[in-house]
């Protein structure tokens, strides 16, 4: 045992600020109801690592253990996670009409999005605390990452997911020995159906992003990984598909743990987050000037990771932005795709819609005057385009 692997100190509510151990499994804050942070002893952290620890270890999400909660090497289910390039878009910046435009491709993950580094720490963590059957809903895919990093630890997953979901995602999990249903509706129902599933089985345990703690850890090496290849320096602007806003919520959280390690300063990237017009309930509540979110009604579209109509940490979502100076954007489903094809024909990556959101989100950025051509700007291509072929 190592006991330098983690500095992983306790959780934490991040509503009511409530202090919890880290040695029992759970989920939302007992107390209220809201999410749970993990919290680190960082003046043990900057001991042991400083900025140039990392460049000589491995590639990948696990390189920065001291600062994510698994204690136990032998507890880390990894598939080969994270160390995602980050490419410059000379092409695509022409096109746009900017001149410092970088890509985040996280598409190269296993299972082919960035919800791999999420549940790569998540079911870690779950393994190491003893639990063996994880259960979550999605709306794409979450549910083929639970299914495979769940497959890898030996354990037992379910995955509700919509009934619409296109069959490359239910494929996945199946093949990857989860149990699936297919639910009419969205991932809101999905989530009844796994609280149910909870009610009627004993042993689940519930992975619903920000409903348990360590996803957003996993996620939140992003921002790790971007800083560093930045040369500990930070862009202007990230542009974000939010969902569920784990990424931005997880990158938000780690851009502040990286000033208390004394890596960075106070400067911070403005966070813009983008979702699809139909389906924009941060965009709403950042407009209007509201803390939550009120949830979206008849939510539609393509974007399949953005059909979240009510996200648990919505709160987490608008403070961020708006502590950065950020925005929040809604983009036509028409404007999306379009932006998967300049994106693709412009920088050879065939996005999920999810990422062409980005794209064409920054084209409404530069024509309101919000971003600039200079500016160091950041596109979250979250994840790739194949298994929503029959979209397009
Ligand atoms: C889940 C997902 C999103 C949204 O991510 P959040 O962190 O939950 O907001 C964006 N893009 C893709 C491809 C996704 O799978």
């Amino acid at each position: 045992m190592n006991e330098n692997f983690s500095t992983f100190h306790h959780l934490e509510c991040a509503s009511c600020g409530q202090r919890f151990a880290k040695t029992e499994p759970l989920n939302l804050c007992p107390l209220c109801h809201q999410p749970l942070f993990a919290r680190y002893d960082l003046e043990r952290a900057a001991q042991l690592i400083d900025r140039s620890s990392f460049a000589k270890r491995e590639s990948g999400l696990w390189r920065f253990h001291e600062i994510l909660p698994i204690e136990r090497p032998e507890n880390v289910i990894s598939l080969g996670e994270g160390g995602t390039p980050l490419v410059k878009a000379n092409r695509l910046a022409a096109e746009l009409g900017f001149n410092n435009l970088y890509l985040k491709d996280e598409s190269l993950n296993p299972t082919g999005s960035f919800k791999a580094r999420g549940l790569s720490a998540a079911v870690s963590k779950a393994f190491e605390l003893g639990i063996r059957k994880v259960a979550l809903p999605t709306a794409g895919n979450a549910g083929g990452a639970a299914a495979a990093y769940a497959a890898k630890a030996g354990m037992k997953a379910f995955v509700a997911m919509p009934a619409d979901t296109p069959a490359p995602f239910l494929i996945e999990c199946e093949q990857c020995g989860a149990e699936v249903e297919r639910i009419d509706g969205l991932i809101s129902d999905c989530a009844k159906r796994v609280a149910e599933k909870m009610r009627q089985e004993s042993g689940w345990f519930d992975l619903s992003t920000l409903k348990e703690p360590y996803r957003v850890e996993g996620k939140k090496t992003m921002a790790y990984e971007l800083t560093e290849q930045f040369g500990w320096s930070l862009p202007d602007a990230i542009i974000y598909p939010t969902g569920g806003g784990t990424g931005l919520i997880g990158m938000w959280k780690a851009f502040h743990e990286m000033e208390q390690l004394g890596w960075i300063g106070k400067e911070r990237p403005r966070m813009i987050s983008v979702q699809a017009e139909g389906c924009a309930p941060i965009v709403e509540a950042f407009i209007q000037g509201h803390e939550k979110a009120t949830p979206a009604k008849n939510a539609q579209t393509i974007a399949l990771g953005l059909r979240v109509p009510g996200a648990v940490g919505d709160f987490l979502i608008l403070r961020a932005i708006r502590e950065s100076g950020g925005e929040a954007v809604a983009v036509s489903d028409d404007a999306l795709m379009q932006g998967v094809r300049t994106l693709g024909s412009t920088e050879g990556i065939f996005a999920a819609p999810e990422g062409g959101a980005t794209v064409a989100a920054l084209q409404t950025l530069k024509e309101t005057g919000i971003l600039h051509e200079n500016e160091r700007i950041v596109l979250f291509i979250t994840g790739g385009g194949a298994k929503y072929a029959e979209l397009f």
